[in-house]
């Protein structure tokens, strides 16, 4: 179904479904604790699944944080989950994280990290060597949740090299749980890792334009019957529209929707500063979409935007075999989220040249966003001859 064809029925159809989940005990709500600041309405909390842990729906992505003042009163605000990666800002991100919480309480948070293979895949001593490091950055002797980073594919899901690994950190220690983040494939992915168990946790794009991906909440409801704990990513479906920044989404109904999915039991929008902070915070206590909200919603999915939903439509649709979906997402990464070090470490990854559709007679690919895909690739693939330490 086209964009377009969102309607105002799509959007509010979440909150019933949403009410009807919670009253069964699928993500279950407490009202156990005040928030600071923006209201009296408590916190709500929900339980991560099998795992037990208990957070509150709003969680915080430390991806782009480079000011530990903005950890700081994440922290004495309530957040109490906060997910890192190993890779985010050549590991400087875990470092920050380690040094604020050195001398916090542990059992006061938790503690997300994910670890990607370089390129071409590494052996499960190497992978537990990347373990190792980022724990040592981490200044801890465990995280809560230890992900596979973005995962696209069963291959790379089930690779035995990596299950051993986080097999063992999880024995050991190093980890309570392990789980995988996806943005591409998610419901092949999710529906996998449901009838193969090993994961506890699956960290999945997930935002208003897969208002109709029915694929997707099918997954999500199966995972969370599993008793997976679901984490949502990616929940303000890039930010803005257009590369100008010109048209905003509307954060805050944004992350509302996502937590009104009965499925999804906490969020972890990228918090950069304390206005971000505080508006995502004043959803943690009311995810009730106001009307404006929903047909702000609206409005913004009848836009094309820049969010690809990695919906995998364009798989094998390019015959140079071009990653298109991955060469999306750091075209968003540079014009939506304004983190063009990011956008040139993925295009990177992807071994693509600076120019890939050069001398392409004719662009095969349909993007069910409606990307015009060529233009995007030619113009984001360049990124890769701009020097490092021009880029932030
Ligand atoms: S223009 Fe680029 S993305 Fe499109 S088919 Fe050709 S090489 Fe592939
Ligand atoms: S078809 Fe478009 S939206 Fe879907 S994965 Fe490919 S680039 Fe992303």
């Amino acid at each position: 179904m086209s964009n377009s064809s969102i309607n105002r029925r799509n959007f509010l159809r979440v909150g019933a479904v949403a009410a009807a989940g919670l009253a069964s005990g699928a993500a279950k709500a407490s009202s156990s604790v005040t928030p600071t600041g923006s209201s009296a309405k408590p916190v709500i909390k929900r339980i991560l699944g099998k795992t037990g842990i208990e957070v509150p729906v709003v969680s915080m992505g430390v991806m782009r944080a480079d000011n530990p003042n903005i950890l700081k009163a994440a922290y004495k605000i309530g957040i109490t989950h906060f997910d890192t990666a190993h890779g985010y800002q050549d590991g400087r991100n875990e470092e920050m994280v380690g040094e604020f919480f050195k001398d916090k309480p542990r059992d006061s948070i938790v503690v997300a990290t994910k670890i990607h293979p370089p390129r071409g895949g590494i052996s499960a001593a190497k992978f537990t060597d990347m373990i190792d490091h980022s724990l040592e950055r981490l200044k801890m002797d465990h995280v809560d949740i230890l992900y596979l980073h973005a995962v696209d594919d069963l291959d790379y899901l089930f690779d035995e090299r990596y299950l051993e690994a986080l097999k063992e950190a999880k024995e050991s220690g190093k980890t309570k749980f392990v789980g995988f983040s996806t943005h591409r494939n998610m419901a092949q992915l999710i529906n996998a890792a449901v009838e193969r168990p090993f994961y506890d946790v699956v960290l999945t794009s997930f935002n208003f334009r897969h208002a109709e991906d029915e694929a997707l909440n099918d997954a999500l409801k199966g995972a969370h019957e599993s008793g997976m704990g679901i984490i949502g990513m990616k929940n303000m479906a890039g930010g803005w529209l257009d590369e100008d920044k010109t048209k905003a989404v509307n954060g805050k109904a944004a992350l509302k929707w996502a937590l009104n999915h009965p499925y999804i039991h906490t969020c972890i929008p990228g918090i950069v500063s304390y206005e971000q902070l505080m508006e995502n915070w004043s959803v943690a206590s009311d995810v009730s979409l106001t009307p404006d909200e929903a047909q702000s919603l609206e409005m913004a999915s009848a836009n094309t935007g820049m969010f690809c939903k990695g919906c995998d439509g364009c798989r094998d649709q390019c015959p140079r075999g071009l990653p298109v979906s991955d060469l999306m997402r750091s075209y968003m990464y540079n014009y939506a989220y304004s983190y063009p070090a990011k956008a040139q470490a993925t295009v990177a990854s992807l071994g693509v040249t600076d120019d890939p559709c050069m001398g392409c007679p004719k662009c095969t690919v349909q993007c069910s966003a409606g990307f015009d895909v060529r233009t995007r690739i030619t113009d984001i693939a360049r990124i890769q001859n701009v020097p490092g330490n021009f880029l932030v």
